[in-house]
């Protein structure tokens, strides 16, 4: 007995070492070769959605009309209070950078100082909020999924100094009579440490109540929150995934 249980394991390794390594060996497809970014300029094959010139790629969400947002000598781009602002084109799933600054000078608190937001589909919201010493609800604060998943660590700079979101967005997958078929997910960078790693999407963001189906009616754009804070913008790109 004991003798059949030691052939029972050592036949399968030895039978493993018949095998040749290039069996499991892929050479196809050769992943494209693209030229990396630095810490400020975009990979060779992303989609610039700003750079610092102009706001061509936005309209403002509450007028449709062109985006208005101030746009500032060093490349940066401003919260107006006359809405948030989303991009022309939709997207599905993204790998995302984002860099963005709340004022320096610290006014408000909670939920109330430098918030803004960077919402995918106009739907899900990773949030941007000053949470540089700044107590609010841990499932609220930035790099939160807002009202759906804590950040793993606080990795927030102090107000008026300039940090970074690199988000991978797997969409949901609905079928066209708006039934979901699939939840999507989230990993979140924030400021080069990982935050969200490949969250659930339980739904749509919702400041009262739970998530909900998204209304596959909504287009599919990016879309930044006007919170009402003075919060920066600037070096927004994507590739789509
Ligand atoms: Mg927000």
């Amino acid at each position: 007995m004991k003798y059949f249980f030691f052939l029972l394991v050592t036949l399968p390794l030895l039978a493993q070492k018949k095998i040749k390594p290039e069996l499991t060996e892929l050479w196809e497809p050769v992943p494209q070769v693209i030229k990396p970014g630095n810490h400020s300029t975009p990979p060779s094959d992303a989609i610039v959605l700003f750079d610092g010139t102009d706001l061509s790629k936005w309209i403002n969400t509450s007028s449709g009309q062109a985006a208005d947002w101030v746009i500032n000598s060093d490349g940066s781009m401003t919260v107006k209070r006359d809405g948030g602002i989303e991009t022309k084109e939709e997207f599905g799933s993204v790998q995302l950078h984002i860099e963005w600054s709340t004022p320096k000078e610290i006014k408000g608190e909670g939920q109330g100082r430098g918030n803004s937001g960077v919402y995918f589909q106009k739907s899900y919201e990773i949030q941007v909020l000053d949470s540089y010493n700044n107590i609010t609800y841990s499932n609220g604060q930035a790099a939160s999924v807002y009202k759906q998943s804590i950040p793993l660590v606080n990795a927030s700079r102090p107000p008026g100094e300039w940090q970074t979101y690199d988000i991978i967005f797997n969409e949901p997958n609905y079928n066209n009579k708006g039934n979901r078929l699939k939840k999507g997910s989230f990993t979140v960078f924030h400021n080069g440490v990982l935050v969200q790693n490949n969250v659930e999407i339980q739904g749509t963001t919702v400041y009262r109540g739970l998530p909900q189906l998204r209304d596959i009616k909504t287009p599919k754009r990016l879309y930044l929150q006007d919170h009402g804070n003075p919060v920066s913008y600037r070096n927004i790109w994507l590739r789509e995934l």
